[in-house]
């Protein structure tokens, strides 16, 4: 297979339009174009996990963090970024990372972990915004079904758990085409009126140039009239961090050593406990900060995540417990995610799980 094969499943379910501004998710060395074989997935590379992909004989490594983050002006291998790549490249080897484009789907990092602690109704905490654009066009009655399905199979019509979502209404349509027209239906010259079906449906932004192409090539018409519409929607299954409910409600002290063993914590770090059971629970993986106020809003009692500062701690104050599980430790399972990804794509693709824990961070 194709080692754009395998980049391109990976970017339908996790598209890198979905990553943070300052991240670098992506195929990062590794030519489209050439034969793959086998992968290796990691949370991190270093230099140890190259020498795992040689001795395993991958040509790919999948990883979770990029390995290049800030512009890079010369390699000499002067630090271990450079000293992998001038390996990837000396053995062949691509290196691709999903990052926060995988933090931000259902099925990614966070779904993952709220399935390791038992979370139920899960959604995501803080859905992006400025992601959906409202498609509305307007088809001859007998050619709505083929563009309503050519629109669908290029990705439109999605909302939440139902896909094929879209709204149709009669009306008629008038037009009159010009000189150098060559009208469907009617005579260039002379106005006409068409019995049409106005067709509405959601498109994600990122997919939006193939959904018009799509509309195009399935459109009878020389011209096709349509609008897209930006709009303010959440969108509800992008996003930042998740959240969902236990079964039943759990006393604080047991559950965070349930979470502690599940995650193979040697710690929590955790704010103060409130003397109430978890019920409500946000995470997630990696840095999740920036979602304290969001997880506070949304009214979970504990929220999950790791690299909490001194001061967020009091920002928790009275109102959710935080617990800090470390940052490899809240992400590790993201390997399974990306292995459950390729597999449902490539049953037979040769993938190994690395063994090496890249995790810097030691405890004493
Ligand atoms: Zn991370």
């Amino acid at each position: 297979m194709l080692l754009h094969d395998i980049v391109e499943h990976l970017e339908t379910i996790a598209p890198l339009p979905y990553q943070e501004s300052y991240d670098n998710a992506g195929l990062i060395t590794g030519d489209r174009t050439s034969e793959i074989s086998s992968a290796l997935i990691t949370l991190d590379v270093t230099e140890e996990v190259l020498d795992e992909a040689i001795l395993k004989k991958c040509g790919m490594i999948i990883s979770h963090h990029p390995l290049i983050f800030k512009a890079i002006k010369r390699i000499t291998g002067y630090n271990e970024v450079e000293r992998c790549l001038i390996k990837a490249i000396k053995h062949d080897i691509a290196i691709y990372a999903a990052h926060t484009n995988l933090d931000s789907i259902t099925g990614g990092v966070n779904s993952k972990i709220c399935e390791k602690i038992g979370l139920e109704n899960c959604r995501i905490l803080s859905p992006a915004k400025n992601q959906l654009i409202k498609l509305i066009t307007y088809v001859p009655e007998d050619h709505t079904e083929k563009v309503r399905e050519a629109l669908f199979s290029a990705g439109a019509g999605v909302i939440g758990k139902y896909d094929k979502c879209s709204f149709s209404s009669k009306g008629t349509g008038t037009f009159r085409g010009s000189e150098g027209s060559n009208p469907f239906v009617g005579t260039k010259g002379n106005l006409h009126t068409e019995a049409e079906f106005r067709l509405e449906t959601i498109v994600p932004r990122h997919l939006t140039a193939k959904v018009i192409s799509a509309l195009n090539r399935s459109h009878p018409y020389e011209e096709v009239a349509y609008d897209l519409v930006p709009l303010e929607n959440d969108f509800s299954t992008v996003g930042a961090g998740m959240i969902g409910e236990l079964h039943s409600p759990a006393e604080e002290i047991g559950f965070l050593n349930l979470v502690k063993e599940r995650f193979g914590c040697q710690m929590i770090k955790h704010s103060v406990l409130l003397s109430r059971k978890f019920k409500k629970i946000a995470v997630c993986g990696g840095s999740g900060s920036f979602l304290i106020s969001k997880a506070i809003a949304e009214g979970a009692d504990l929220f999950i995540s790791a690299d909490f500062k001194y001061h967020d701690y009091f920002e928790a104050g009275k109102r959710i417990v935080l617990a800090d599980l470390g940052h490899y430790e809240s992400e590790q399972f993201t390997k399974e995610v990306l292995k459950e990804i390729i597999l449902k794509k490539f049953p037979t693709f040769a993938l190994h799980l690395s063994d090496v824990k890249t995790n810097p961070v030691s405890y004493l």
